[in-house]
């Protein structure tokens, strides 16, 4: 059991990120006494706070987030230090080395550095400039930056965000989070495919009929009205998050569970991927905007009339694909990704179904054999479902669906790791397996920015799902058109 020390510092510390997030999963690390003694945090923001009162809120953020007792909670807090600064200012980063270092020593970090950014992706390219020019990034030990999504907007912008960061960061010290890349069952797919012999020889596209990846929420825009009218489901959900989970579906078996042969084996999933060409897109894409609905039993507004969205907004709330691997594995078995906001349920599942056996000796019972599926749930439950036909007691002849089950909730429901938590102890270690490398953005941003030019480019018919549906009905119509439907979510 390794413990890393370190000085992390956090940049927007008096933020929601950092309150819902940090601060209690980095509690959660020290109370399993995975966090060494040695470590140290300053957080960064604008507001006027004394160290005192930063402690306050780090022990607040910690209670309201723990289920179960935290005795040592002010030992914990103890370690936290609070600098106020502007980041666009250039004078006072020469304070912050200086507590630094000072921390370094008191805290005996071995001079690693942990460089967290919680705040708007506005300021990463000045703060990453100062941190270099004002010396914060000369250290005895380990330096890394931990960046938050979304990495730019699109191929361009992403390009500028990273040759300024790359000014004080080699590729190697970036971690760049997907935290969809931190939940346990995300993490597992790559336990079912290459530690099952029954798995990987039918993983091709001579037993596999297709692949459905389905990211639903049940709640809209809320209060991110003006972030999201610039993003868009996309932007927001596939460029990152679904798309990752495609690679570590499709991937080849790395030679080694390590970072750089894991992330060689997606990068190239990702160059596979077929280019959605402007003409293609209505083909290949679906995009929806929620309409008004009745959502958990109450009557929920359009996505138009939500707070700071335009009343003729363009942006889509809802994304449907069907994606094709070029590759010898893949050729022929679309990937189908669907995600949208106000949904009918919240649940984030992929289906891989099976090709049907050559010759149904059960047709007689008037029923037909449903398909062989495996269905890994990432949230809210966790586990696999594999369904199987069997003859159930007393239906001679009959082959009926089962399913077999693990739920990985079930187990241990209290101490599932929340994703952060892995994802920090993750950086700490130094194993950057779960975060994205420079030529995974890149590649799934000019994928995503051939779809989202040409949807800028029409208007849409907008709102085209109600609230608390499956989405638009064209969604539906993207796989009938292969003789395929989307397995049901809940
Ligand atoms: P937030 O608005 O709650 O917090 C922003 C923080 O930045 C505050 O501490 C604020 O004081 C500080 N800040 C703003 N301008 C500053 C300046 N000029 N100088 C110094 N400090 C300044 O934002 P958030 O929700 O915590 O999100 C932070 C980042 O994380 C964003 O990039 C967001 O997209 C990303 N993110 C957040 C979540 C989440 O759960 N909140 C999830 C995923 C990604």
């Amino acid at each position: 059991n390794e413990k890393p020390s370190a000085l992390i510092m956090i940049f927007g510390a008096t933020g929601d990120l950092a309150n819902r997030k940090l601060f209690p999963s980095l509690y959660r690390l020290f109370e399993k006494g995975n966090l060494s003694e040695n470590f140290a945090v300053i957080g960064v923001a604008r507001r006027e706070l004394s160290n005192e009162q930063f402690q306050e809120n780090v022990k607040k953020s910690v209670q309201s987030a723990a289920s179960n007792g935290n005795s040592n909670i002010d030992e914990f807090a103890s370690h936290f230090y609070y600098h106020s600064h502007d980041v666009t200012d250039s004078v006072s980063y020469g304070y912050l080395r200086e507590m630094a270092v000072r921390l370094d020593e008191q805290y005996q970090t071995n001079g690693n550095r942990i460089f967290y950014l919680a705040m708007a992706p506005e300021f990463f390219g000045t703060i990453a400039t100062h941190l270099n020019e004002d010396g914060l990034t000369d250290v005895k030990g380990f330096k890394r930056l931990v960046i938050e999504k979304p990495f730019g907007h699109d191929l361009q912008s992403a390009k500028e965000l990273n040759n300024q960061i790359r000014t004080a960061f080699s590729e190697d010290e970036i971690y760049r989070i997907d935290h969809y890349l931190g939940k346990e069952m995300v993490r597992n797919i790559e336990v079912i495919r290459f530690a099952n012999a029954i798995f990987e020889p039918l993983w091709n596209n001579r037993y596999i009929s297709n692949i459905q990846v389905t990211s639903s929420e049940t709640l809209g825009v809320e209060e991110r009205g003006r972030y999201y009218e610039n993003s868009g489901a996309l932007r927001d959900m596939v460029q990152n998050h679904m798309l990752q989970m495609v690679a570590l579906l499709a991937m080849e078996p790395p030679i080694k569970l390590n970072t750089e042969e894991i992330r060689s084996e997606k990068v190239k999933v990702l160059r596979a991927m077929r280019t959605v060409k402007d003409d293609k897109v209505d083909k290949y894409f679906v995009r929806g905007q929620y309409g008004e609905g009745i959502n958990n039993g109450e009557k929920v507004p359009g996505y138009r009339n939500e707070h700071m969205v335009d009343p003729q907004s363009n942006t889509e709330t809802f994304v449907a694909g069907k994606l094709l691997i070029d590759n010898f594995r893949w050729a022929g078995v679309p990937f189908y990704i669907r995600t949208g906001k106000r949904m009918k349920s919240k649940s984030t599942k992929i289906v891989v179904q099976f090709k049907d056996i050559p010759m149904n000796l059960y047709y007689k019972t008037e029923q037909t054999l449903n398909p062989n599926l495996l269905v890994i749930h990432i949230q809210p439950e966790e586990g696999i479902t594999l369904h199987l036909n069997a003859q159930k007691t007393g239906n001679h002849m009959n082959a009926t669906p089962v399913k077999l089950s693990y739920a990985n909730t079930g187990i241990d429901g209290i101490n599932t790791p929340e994703a952060y938590e892995k994802l920090l102890y993750d950086c700490m270690r130094g194993d950057a397996t779960n975060f994205t490398h420079w030529d995974e953005v890149a590649l799934s941003w000019s994928f995503v920015d051939n779809i989202s030019q040409h949807w800028q480019k029409t208007q849409a018919h907008f709102p085209n799902y109600e609230s608390g549906s499956a989405g638009p009905k064209e969604s539906d119509v993207l796989l009938a058109k292969d003789g395929l439907f989307w397995w049901p979510i809940d």
